[in-house]
């Protein structure tokens, strides 16, 4: 079967032998119906379609039939009213047949002429072929609208080829129709595979292989037979402990009510309080390790920063040495110093002395205050320094609320610290208060003036 039969007039024209025998309809020469062809005439009334004419006219300049001069087309007049009176004759639709190959040397005979291997043959398909009786001239409209022309099923891998009428009902039963699966939602399942995919599909719920007579989805059954399934053969929750039997889940309840598992929860308890102070065991010893590892970066960061040296600030012998110390982070290393371990500034070379600051964040004995220091680190008794120094502590929201605080006369006599314990208090230096800047530091002011460097007379 094709979709498109080919045909000829004589294959559907109604009364095809008599209209024959009359002669009207057909060429005299060609012996063809003059279905769409033009038909012309001499003046002596002989017909012929304009085919033949045009064949005869390059040859002779006559009419085939009576010989009288025909030199061209002007000669001739054209016959519209048989062409008109064959057009209203009628036939049927060609979609009438159903067609079929024929295979040459079968005992149906071809048709005359026939030369192909292969005939096809028009059968008439009185059930489910076309029942419409056409006029000649509305073959080709007729052909067009027709619903018992063949089609071809468009579902990929189906192309089968039926009549128009019938596809929309042959389309809803194709199995090459692609379909949703109602569990999983995959819509390109083949509607001809649907019932083999649901015998694999991970959504559809089966029923436990335990009989439990639960429903489950089936991706779900092994969970469900591990962890809930009443029918699940389980050892008793005391196995470990030594109770050794083995029951369906269901019956745990009543086995754990019937038997006195005492000893076994003795057991259970001596091991869990042992793990317990295993764990508190290992807990302590993280801690420490952890208070180690900070103590480790504290002096890792202070070693940082003793190795860089202020710049020497100028006119020291005269007004003093005047720097800034900048502590970054200073939040996290106030709160990693547990212990009340100082923070201490880079070295301040000073003439030969070197000076540091110390800063506690938390110095006092309440460990309430922020406490400030100076230290020198390399006086020798019997040595003496005179100094006058003073730390500010900057606000950087408002430099008028910065504090300083002033020592006019100090003597260091030793590598020794000297300042304020109770500078200010911890909890008011943040950011809101403006003692840290917003990128967390800490900005203290440093004044030292060395007064002389004078030895004190010894006494003895
Ligand atoms: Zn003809
Ligand atoms: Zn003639
Ligand atoms: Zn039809
Ligand atoms: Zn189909
Ligand atoms: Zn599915
Ligand atoms: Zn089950
Ligand atoms: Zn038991």
């Amino acid at each position: 079967m094709s979709i498109d039969i080919k045909f000829t007039i004589n294959d559907i024209l109604f009364n095809q032998e008599s209209l024959q025998k009359k002669n009207k309809y057909t060429c005299p020469i060609c012996f063809e119906f003059i279905y769409k062809k033009q038909i012309y005439q001499c003046k002596s009334g002989h017909h012929a379609c304009k085919e033949c004419w045009e064949k005869s006219l390059e040859t002779k300049k006559e009419c085939m039939t009576c010989k009288s001069v025909v030199n061209s087309y002007n000669d001739l007049s054209r016959c519209l009213m048989v062409e008109r009176a064959f057009d209203k004759k009628e036939c049927c639709c060609i979609y009438s047949f159903t067609e079929q190959i024929v295979q040459g040397g079968t005992n149906c005979s071809p048709p005359d002429g026939a030369s192909d291997q292969n005939q096809r043959k028009l059968i008439k398909d009185e059930e489910n072929g076309c029942k419409e009786k056409i006029e000649v001239d509305q073959i080709d409209s007729h052909l067009i609208n027709c619903q018992y022309k063949f089609v071809t099923c468009s579902f990929k891998g189906c192309e089968k080829i039926l009549r128009m009428n019938s596809l929309e009902s042959h389309q809803n039963e194709c199995g090459f129709k692609l379909v949703i699966c109602d569990f999983c939602k995959r819509d390109d399942i083949k509607k001809k595979e649907l019932e083999t995919h649901y015998k694999t599909c991970p959504m559809v719920p089966i029923d436990c292989s335990q009989g439990c007579s639960v429903k489950i989805e089936r991706k779900s059954i092994i969970d469900h037979i591990e962890n809930d399934c009443c029918n699940t053969q389980i050892p008793c929750k005391y196995f470990e402990q030594g109770c050794k039997v083995e029951m369906k889940r269901s019956e745990l309840q009543n086995h754990l009510e019937r038997v006195n598992h005492q000893t076994y929860m003795g057991i259970l308890i001596d091991k869990l309080t042992n793990q317990v102070g295993h764990s508190k065991k290992t807990h302590d010893e993280l801690l420490k390790k952890i208070e180690d590892l900070s103590l480790l970066i504290i002096k890792f960061s202070d070693a940082c920063l003793k190795k860089q040296v202020l710049p020497k600030a100028l006119d020291i012998c005269s007004n003093g040495y005047r720097n800034k110390w900048i502590i970054s982070n200073y939040s996290s290393l106030a709160k990693s110093k547990l212990n009340c371990k100082s923070l201490s500034s880079p070295i301040l070379l000073i003439l030969s002395h070197h000076f540091q600051v110390c800063v506690y964040p938390k110095g006092d004995e309440n460990k309430e205050y922020i406490s400030l220091y100076l230290r020198v680190n390399n006086i020798e008794e019997p040595n003496s320094l005179k100094v006058e120094y003073s730390f500010t502590l900057v606000n950087v929201l408002d430099k008028s609320k910065s504090i300083t605080k002033r020592v006019d006369k100090i003597v260091f006599i030793s590598p020794k610290e000297w300042g304020w314990g109770k500078f200010l208090l911890s909890d008011l230096i943040n950011k809101e208060n403006g003692w840290l800047s917003n990128d967390d530091k800490l900005t203290i002011e440093i004044y030292i003036k060395i007064l002389n460097e004078e030895y004190e007379p010894l006494e003895s």
